[in-house]
């Protein structure tokens, strides 16, 4: 298959389907990358990119090695541009600004390419901007917009995009991945693949940052206390963590895969543990819960990443969150 020149693991129909467009010089005008965070959809956008503006004549594009391909993978090619959001949020003067590079034919490629980070968190002002420019685009333009919440985006933005939904890798994948391109040893690599949940960039990220798993072990430990805590601790526990509202974030997203794996159990499922590490704990919990216990706390977890997701206040998420939580004695 020619799509191997991608530097990209996984994800392999998304590169069939993309490479088969630049081969035939036929790109979409714009694309809409979706999927959770660090599961790899800007290492996906910015290969297109690539693939778009190689000089190679060979069929194996993207090359890697070209004049092109070096300035775009230093992020210096004039003709790609990544915004991202300023502060919070991605802002109209952002996108009014790009409109006027993309007014102007390539400089040295064959496609200008702009690739929008995050634009669940742009401003419907720049939303609406950026509509004018998807609705006549010129034809040496392609625009890539990324989105871990694809429901956040007007729907008119989402219409003229061709859609690209990115899903989790499998955990062999990344177990592959870590130990032969990143170099991790086989145990540390089989457990962050479990851990990553099939998300790529969060595996690799974790391997290199010593800090990420001692949090985590913190957060789990945490979790379980709180099970056995009344009301008042459990608020106070939301204060303090809701200081930091990115830590918040990264606890509920971690406290979902523990309630799906107590689930799993509760319900006697055969599917592989996210937190295989913990499966004596996880057994133990699910002597003292029943599956509507378990259930209503994985689902409550959902709930409160959709609301810090739209900006409710932390404190009031995480303190809704600790209440769904069962109160078990004795696990
Ligand atoms: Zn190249």
């Amino acid at each position: 298959m020619s799509s191997s020149a991608w530097p990209v693991i996984g994800h392999e129909w998304a590169v069939l389907s993309l490479d088969r467009a630049v081969l035939d010089d036929r790109p979409a005008h714009a694309y809409l990358i979706s999927g959770p965070s660090h599961i790899g959809k800007t290492t996906l956008a910015r290969s297109l990119a690539l693939a778009l503006n190689c000089q190679s004549t060979d069929s194996a594009r993207p090359c890697g090695q070209c004049r092109s391909c070096q300035l775009i993978n230093a992020g210096k090619h004039p003709d790609v541009q990544l915004i991202e959001p300023d502060g919070a949020r991605i802002k109209i003067d952002q996108v009014r600004a790009l409109q006027h590079d993309l007014s102007l034919r390539p400089v040295e490629g064959r496609y200008r390419v702009a690739i929008f980070d995050q634009f669940e968190v742009a401003t419907t002002e720049a939303q609406n901007a950026l509509l004018k420019t998807l609705e006549e685009p010129p034809d040496y333009v392609v625009l890539i917009v990324l989105a871990s919440d694809p429901e956040l985006l007007l729907p008119t933005i989402i219409s003229r995009c061709q859609q690209v939904p990115l899903r989790p890798l499998t955990i062999a994948q990344v177990r592959t991945a870590l130990i032969k391109k990143w170099n991790v040893e086989a145990g540390q690599a089989n457990l962050l693949a479990h851990l990553s949940g099939g998300r790529l960039g969060w595996a690799i990220s974790a391997a290199h940052d010593p800090s990420r798993l001692p949090a985590r072990a913190q957060y789990l430990d945490d979790l379980q206390a709180l099970l056995k805590a009344d009301r008042v601790a459990r608020f106070v526990y939301a204060e303090d963590l809701t200081k930091k509202s990115d830590l918040a974030r990264d606890a509920i997203d971690l406290w979902r895969t523990w309630w799906r794996d107590v689930l799993l159990t509760v319900s006697g499922s055969s599917a592989e543990l996210i937190n295989v590490d913990r499966t004596a704990q996880i057994q133990a919990l699910a002597q003292h819960v029943d599956l509507n216990q378990a259930k209503a706390a994985a689902d409550a977890c959902g709930r409160a990443l959709w609301q810090m997701d739209r900006n409710v206040t932390a404190r009031l998420v995480v303190e809704v969150l600790l209440l769904d939580f069962p109160v078990v004695r004795g696990a």
